[in-house]
């Protein structure tokens, strides 16, 4: 069936988009269903992408939609300002029993970027709330993506998402990434080398003294800057400074939350507890916007010593724990629980890892590296024109059937968590072909 392409596409300013070039050619998306989208002209495309990193369980899940009906006709809305509605609770209480101790509290937030700033705010609060309120300094880490407000902008170290923003927060320094492709390059699951690093935070909290910082931020595995996998023991050093210091380590979780890692979250895969963690995307599915950021008990108790009649936390959203979010993230996570999607990492996580490594060698390819149900083709850059060439092969699988996520120079694959092997070789041997015909 061909949907009409609408005849104003200028209206709708695109977000991160050459909108003038996608204009002229646009890609439209009609229906998706399991592994596949269709275009408006009709064409499967494989989703080797979920979406954006957050269709874990797969397109047009009848249980969520259900779900989500049912709900817009119970209750539609409510709002969470000194009300509630019960869903809100049970949701929360389900999903901090899936985190660590003492991971026992959740606040609720509309998208990745909001949770960012929620956390952010929350350290700083802390750290007042606590009697520490020169603890105010943020750290995060070059190359990292924390969303796109202000406050996740300036903790994040992508050069073009901030150069264009002013002077961004003050008080927040960065610490190296971790990318070392001369060490590391074809590491399967985490690099040998580079725990190190990770003593980078030692000489900023020398320079600022601990006593003034209040958190450091960084994804445990960075997915929007080209799957940046951390070396092995690099999470646990930073960790150990952190306690050692008296200062909050945040997990962005965005993309690795709800079993991208082949693990329920990355603090489970890594073994590694933060103090706080973000997440989005994969906590609805995708359907429904939504986000939360866990905290530990003690972050939340230091905010209940005032009064009872005070409220504690001056931050929140109109649409925190919207019902129509909650149903939705029931449903999916009932999903996730009945087809074990958290856990389907070990057997399929080998077999992506042995699919993706098959194409080292093909033309351009300089890297490639993966961990659970995540992975990147790092490709040679044309000379002075970064991105141009991941983004031919982007415009190339599409025509060959395959919607896949490019940034910069790398290629970066994150399929629901449902494909199948035979699903996986597909879109192995598709980008072996884009690969061998790209310029
Ligand atoms: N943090 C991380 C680690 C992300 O990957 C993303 C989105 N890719 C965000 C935050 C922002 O999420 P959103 O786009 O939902 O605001």
């Amino acid at each position: 069936m061909n949907v009409p392409v609408p005849n104003n596409l200028e209206a709708f300013w695109m977000p991160f988009t050459a909108n003038r070039q996608f204009k002229k050619a646009p890609r439209l998306l009609a229906s998706a269903s399991g592994m596949y989208y269709t275009t408006v002209d009709g064409r499967k495309l494989l989703d080797a992408a979920a979406g954006l990193w957050c269709v874990n369980a797969g397109h047009g899940r009848r249980e969520i939609v259900e779900a989500v009906a049912a709900q817009v006709g119970e209750l539609d809305y409510a709002p969470a300002f000194q009300m509630g509605h019960p869903k809100a609770f049970e949701l929360a209480a389900r999903l901090t029993s899936m985190m660590p101790k003492p991971l026992d509290h959740v606040f609720f937030t509309n998208s990745g970027s909001e949770s960012v700033e929620t956390a952010l705010k929350i350290a700083v609060a802390y750290q007042r709330a606590r009697g520490k309120g020169t603890k105010t300094r943020l750290i995060g880490r070059e190359r990292g993506y924390h969303g796109v407000n202000f406050g996740g902008i300036s903790v994040g170290g992508i050069p073009t998402n901030r150069k264009f923003f002013g002077s961004l927060l003050t008080g927040v320094d960065h610490m190296r990434h971790t990318h070392d492709i001369e060490r590391n390059a074809y590491s399967r699951g985490q690099p040998e080398y580079g725990a190190e690093f990770a003593d980078e935070l030692e000489r900023i909290i020398y320079l600022h003294d601990a006593s003034n910082i209040a958190a450091v931020i960084v994804e445990p595995m960075a997915g929007s800057t080209g799957v940046l996998v951390p070396p092995k023991g690099y999470l646990e050093r930073l960790r150990e400074i952190c306690t050692k210091h008296d200062i909050l380590l945040i997990f962005d979780e965005v993309i690795t939350g709800f079993g991208r890692l082949g693990a329920p979250f990355a603090v489970d895969y890594f073994g590694v507890v933060p103090d706080i963690v973000t997440t989005a995307k994969g906590i609805t599915n995708g359907v429904i916007p939504m986000g939360g950021v866990f905290c530990s008990s003690d972050i939340y108790d230091a905010f209940m010593t005032g009064p009872e009649h005070a409220i504690e936390l001056f931050h929140g959203y109109t649409y925190s724990a919207h019902p129509v979010a909650c149903a939705a993230s029931m449903a999916t996570l009932d999903i996730y629980a009945s087809e074990g999607l958290l856990n389907r990492g070990p057997e399929l996580a080998q077999y992506f890892e042995d699919a993706l490594h098959s194409l080292k060698g093909l033309p351009h390819v300089i890297d490639i590296r993966n961990i659970g149900l995540v992975g990147a083709i790092e490709l040679q850059p044309i000379d002075g024109e970064p991105t141009k060439r991941a983004f031919a092969a982007f415009l190339s699988a599409y025509e060959k059937g395959v919607m896949m996520r490019t940034t910069g120079d790398i290629i970066a694959l994150s399929p629901p968590l449902i494909v199948s092997k035979a699903e996986i070789d597909l879109l192995v041997s598709v980008i072996a072909d884009v690969l061998k015909a790209l310029p």
